[in-house]
This record gives C-alpha cells, sequence and structure tokens, in this order.
C-alpha cells in the first residue's frame, strides 16, 4: 500500500478548490474527493499529477476519469446511504470509492479480467467493504442483484441499453454517456415507470467507449 501524506492532503485540498470552482457543490462528494488518496489508483510513474484535474491512462488501453468528471456524475447521482448502485466500468476503482465514501451499496463490473483482478485486490487493501467487483460484460448488468436504485456507466455509450433501464427500480436515476463520435452527452435519466422516463442533458464528455463482451486473460490475440 502506498503512504499518503500532509503534502497529498494538500492536493486534494487544492483540487477540491478547483472543483467547486468549475460548479461542482455537492459537499458530501466534495468530501469524498477531499479524503481518497486518488495517487493510489493511478501507476507510481503518474502519482504526482494525481491531484491535477486530468484523466490518466491505467493499463490495458483504459483510463481513471478526470476528477471533475467524477464528482459530476457522482453529484448528479443523488446518492442516498440506502440506495444499491451499480456502476459500469470498474476502470481504476477510483468513482466506486468516491461512490462508496458517500455510504451507498455498490456493485461494479469492468469486463477486462486484467484490470478487474489488479482493481478488486487494491479495494480489498484498502477495505472499501461495501464494494462488490464483478467480472463480466455492463451490457447485461447484473440479474442476480437487480434492482438498482441507482445505474452509473462510465463508458462512452451509443444509446441507453434496455437492459439497463430494466434493471432500474421505479423512481431511479441512471447517469450514461451518450454520443455517436468521440464525445458524449452527460445523461441523467429519471425512471418514471417501465415504458417512460425524463431525460437531462448536463454536457459534453470524452469517455473510452463502452464496448460489448469481455476480454479475458486466456484470449490468444494473433496479430
Ligand atoms: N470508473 C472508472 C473509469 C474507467 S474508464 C474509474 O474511476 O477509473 C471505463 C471503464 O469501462 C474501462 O475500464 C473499460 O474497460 C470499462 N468498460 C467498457 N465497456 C465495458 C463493459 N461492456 N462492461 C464493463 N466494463 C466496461
Amino acid at each position: 500500500m502506498r503512504k499518503d501524506s500532509h503534502r497529498h492532503q494538500g492536493l486534494r485540498t487544492q483540487l477540491v478548490q478547483e472543483l467547486i470552482s468549475k460548479g461542482i457543490q455537492d459537499e458530501d462528494v466534495l468530501s469524498a474527493i477531499n479524503t481518497i488518496p486518488r495517487h493510489f489508483f493511478l501507476d507510481e510513474a503518474f502519482a504526482e499529477w494525481a491531484y491535477t484535474d486530468q484523466a490518466f491512462q491505467i493499463g490495458s488501453g483504459q483510463t481513471i476519469s478526470q476528477p471533475f468528471t467524477v464528482a459530476k456524475q457522482s453529484e448528479l447521482l443523488e446518492v442516498k446511504k440506502t440506495d444499491k448502485i451499480l456502476e459500469i466500468g470498474t476502470g481504476s476503482g477510483y468513482q466506486a470509492c468516491v461512490l462508496a465514501f458517500l455510504g451507498c451499496k455498490l456493485y461494479t463490473i469492468e469486463r477486462q479480467e486484467e484490470l478487474f483482478h489488479k482493481t478488486s485486490a487494491l479495494l480489498n487493501e484498502m477495505q472499501f467493504h461495501q464494494i462488490r467487483t464483478l467480472f463480466g460484460d455492463g451490457y447485461l448488468g447484473s440479474e442476480r442483484f437487480a434492482p438498482f436504485d441507482k445505474i452509473i456507466i462510465t463508458a462512452g455509450a451509443t444509446s441507453v441499453p434496455q437492459v439497463l433501464f430494466d434493471q432500474l427500480k421505479i423512481g431511479g436515476i441512471m447517469v450514461i454517456p451518450v454520443g455517436d463520435g468521440k464525445t458524449q452527452k452527460m445523461l441523467r435519466i429519471k425512471k418514471i415507470s417501465n415504458t417512460s422516463y425524463i431525460e437531462e442533458d448536463h454536457g459534453k464528455y470524452a469517455f473510452v467507449p463502452f464496448v460489448k463482451g469481455t476480454n479475458n486473460l486466456s484470449t490468444v490475440n494473433l496479430g
């Protein structure tokens, strides 16, 4: 486990100020960002920049989202302590920790097996026991643990998957970036009934793609 220090704490406080200046208001989300050591989730080589408002490579061709994006998606979810939340795209596990800090029960799915193992080990070490990591295709959600109060997708989708909508409780919220090209609109969807929802657009973002299927360690890629 890497060390957290007063210097890191100071950098986090500065990051929180930056997020406030960019429009983040939720006190609990800001407190989570002020507390969770983001440098634990990055490769050692990038640790120096962990508290700048940037996304970084985390291996397997994936990224840890920019702190502003993590804060925005968390704020839009309106997390309550009683919530059961599904995250699609575990990645580094940072977003999962921010949500778990808010007191919910969190299920998170990752399709890259190598990343799944690495992040599961880290979350275990950090003792975030209310996070359950799952290996699989997020397009299928989790039949086993559905329905969810909230669903957050941290990869860029081309549309709202029906299966995920079906796994959301009535009255529930889904936060999902949707777009055709390199950028997506951050949509907040409130489920009104099994066939209707209200949609809000919360601005433009750029995510790695939401890809169907899984990438298993045993897969041999011929080249
Ligand atoms: N929430 C992450 C962001 C990771 S980037 C963090 O805080 O670090 C998006 C992640 O979504 C990647 O790790 C990618 O592998 C994963 N992903 C993409 N398509 C997926 C799918 N169908 N099912 C599960 N995970 C998926």
